[in-house]
């Protein structure tokens, strides 16, 4: 029993059960208990119950069932619990499907962290322009699955569009950032030719911004 209360109180840390799913916990342990030494005939059906679980976001299935077990001779599996266990029960049935969402939200989340490195890794290596280029966009797509906060740098001289040193592609000829809207560096802006430190920036002024 040790187990499973810290099974609980370690679900807990992840999030509250939410109201609607304690209102129905709560009203299954008060029939569990006035029912549990009743005769099976003389339970009567709780349609409120049965209208709590219908308001419920998830779990509807797995209370509907318990309700049911409890109005049928099947009520024998909870028979043998104490009105905490039976409760913890039911909170750990209902956290099942959120636990193992949070675990697959968290999986999806490193996926994309690795293929954004990897890809980074990849942009590294080449110095094709047009290979950088595809690269740098398909870091700015996966950008925002990775929970990462990240920095616009710029805007790009051509569209505005937003431009990231930790995103996008550097232009092995200008060195400037490719930009994933329009596909323009410095190569391409009026009057450019060829790499000088002092050349005016053709960028607009920093707006720190993120993706949120
Ligand atoms: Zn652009
Ligand atoms: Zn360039």
């Amino acid at each position: 029993m040790q187990l499973q209360s810290e099974f609980v109180k370690e679900i807990y840390l992840l999030d509250k059960l939410p109201f609607e799913e304690q209102r129905v916990i709560h009203a299954l342990v008060v029939f569990w208990k006035c029912t549990r030494f009743l005769h099976l005939n003389q339970v009567r059906p709780s349609p409120r119950i049965l209208e709590l679980i219908y308001k419920c976001s998830i779990g509807i299935d797995f209370f509907r069932q318990v309700y049911h077990d409890l109005c049928s001779d099947r009520r024998i599996k909870y028979v043998g619990f104490s009105e905490t266990e039976f409760k913890q029960f039911l909170e750990i049935e209902y956290n099942q499907p959120f636990v193992e969402h949070q675990a697959q939200a968290r999986a999806n989340q490193e996926q994309a962290r690795a293929d954004f490195d990897a890809l980074g890794e990849e942009m590294a290596k080449t110095t094709d322009r047009k290979e950088r280029f595809e690269l740098g966009l398909r870091r700015e797509v996966l950008a925002p699955f990775t929970g990462r906060i990240f920095v616009y740098k710029n805007h790009c001289w051509c569209c505005q569009g937003r431009i990231s040193s930790a995103i996008h592609a550097q232009c092995p000829r200008c060195t400037f950032y490719i930009c994933s809207s329009c596909g323009n560096c410095l190569c391409g802006f009026p009057g450019y030719s060829g790499y000088h430190g002092k050349a005016v920036s053709p960028f607009l002024p920093d707006y720190p911004d993120d993706l949120s």
